[in-house]
């Protein structure tokens, strides 16, 4: 008998975040429409949670498509040290205006993590080219940036970075801001400014950490603080981003200008892995000599592929119509009217929204290892209900494609109904 897609994939795949001893067989997909995936049986699934945060747009977008087509007839790949072309030029002209702080350059890389790692090196480079002794970075206890070294090391130690740990360099780490813990923030910070080089932070909302959300008025006073003393503003907007907070990019919502941000995530409307870094004028002039030691030496094979670079162009052109901006609101007034039911659950701890994000925890109660129960149920729950959702810890969020149907929306809304009624009864 023919092996199953899923059978060949276990004989021969390492999937991501994932123990493979204990792990179900996974779900083989064959094609993807709007907010709906299938699988090879042919059954239906809601996406909803933009396959890890990235098909703003859903899947198979037919303009996304035309556009990655009328490029593949033209130029796959090219050296992009010495050469250039028209999607990468292009994509960096349309990019460069609609974001938020004065962004004069475009670095391009592979993913969100090395776009985190160039923003860094510009960071670091940047005081030393000019002769100016700025070591540390500055991060928020349980941010996500990456999961490479870098990346990994100005993120939060947890059970993720526990076996590198020791590989890991030091990074100065804050509370995100409230208004209770803003003076002494200011505080720590001011101990802390002269050796800093650059702060990097998730700008409302700490996606990987839980979809913690902070507001942006005493998020805007700490920015102020660290840029008065000379601190470098790193914006990952890599989850924030390509409108998922309410505004096209979360920094819209502080005063204080980032000098520079990361994109990755819903740059390509999830079609292709593609990095951005964006910096100032004035970050990339500390760059320009004839000193061959201040270049920024960093690189990768695939920089500004143009098959990438011309669907992060449709994708932007498609997030830039009004068509998306309704539909963002028209998820946010959902998303709102949904939390108010979910706030009278028993079960529910937080209810919050943000943009088309809507996060609550769910009460796991004193039981030690009760949250790993739960994340059993949970993806049980889910995947026999074909919906999309994977909890961060006792965190459910939904971060849906802007696509997303009312009548998709109402069943990814309705399955976490049924599965508070379901996880009730465990109490009983
Ligand atoms: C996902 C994410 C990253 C890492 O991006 P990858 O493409 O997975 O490497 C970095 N920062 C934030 C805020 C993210 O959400």
């Amino acid at each position: 008998m023919q092996k199953s897609l899923s059978e060949r994939d276990q004989a021969v795949i390492w999937h991501p975040y994932t123990q493979m001893q204990t792990a179900p067989a996974p779900v083989a997909l064959v094609r993807g429409e709007g907010a709906l995936l299938f699988d090879e049986q042919g059954n239906r699934y809601i996406d909803a949670t933009s396959s890890w945060w990235v098909n703003i747009h859903g899947h198979a977008h037919p303009y996304i498509t035309q556009k990655l087509a009328e490029q593949a007839a033209k130029l796959h790949h090219a050296i992009f040290a010495g050469y250039t072309h028209e999607p990468a030029v292009a994509l960096a002209e349309q990019l460069l205006p609609v974001l938020p702080g004065k962004q004069a350059k475009v670095f391009y890389s592979d993913n969100g993590s090395t776009a985190v790692e160039v923003t860094l090196k510009m960071t670091i480079q940047y005081w030393r080219n000019k002769g100016i002794e700025r070591k540390k970075i500055l991060a928020f206890h349980n941010a996500y940036h990456g999961d490479t070294f870098g990346a990994m090391s100005v993120s939060a130690r947890s059970v993720f970075t526990r076996a590198f740990d020791d590989f890991l360099f030091e990074v100065n780490f804050i509370d995100t801001p409230t208004e209770e813990n803003i003076e002494r923030l200011l505080e720590e910070v001011a101990l802390l400014a002269p050796d800093t080089a650059a702060f990097i932070f998730e700008p409302l909302v700490q996606g990987a950490g839980g979809m913690l959300m902070y507001s942006p008025a005493v998020f805007d006073r700490l920015l102020a603080f660290c840029r008065e003393r000379g601190i470098l503003l790193i914006a990952d907007e890599i989850m924030t981003g390509f409108g998922r907070t309410g505004t096209n990019f979360a920094m819209e919502q502080v005063q204080t200008p980032p000098d520079m941000i990361t994109l990755s995530k819903g740059l390509t409307g999830g079609t292709i892995a593609m990095g951005i870094s964006t910096c100032t004028q004035e970050i990339y002039d500390a760059f320009l000599s004839h000193d061959k030691l201040k270049t920024l030496f960093h690189g990768h094979s695939f920089t500004a592929n143009p098959l990438t670079c011309a669907i992060a162009l449709a994708s932007l052109e498609l997030f830039l119509q009004p068509e998306s901006l309704a539909n963002r609101e028209r998820i946010n007034a959902r998303h709102r009217q949904f939390a108010v039911e979910l706030a009278y659950h028993d079960d529910v701890r937080n209810v919050r929204t943000l943009g088309t994000i809507l996060a609550f925890e769910i009460e796991t109660g004193e039981a030690d290892g009760y949250v790993n129960n739960l994340a059993g149920f949970l993806a049980d729950f889910f995947r026999e209900r074909r919906i999309m959702l994977r909890p961060l810890g006792n965190t459910l969020y939904i971060l849906p494609p802007y696509c997303i149907t009312d009548a998709e929306l109402d069943e990814v809304y309705q399955s976490i109904l049924d599965m508070l009624r379901e996880y009730g009864k465990k109490w009983e």
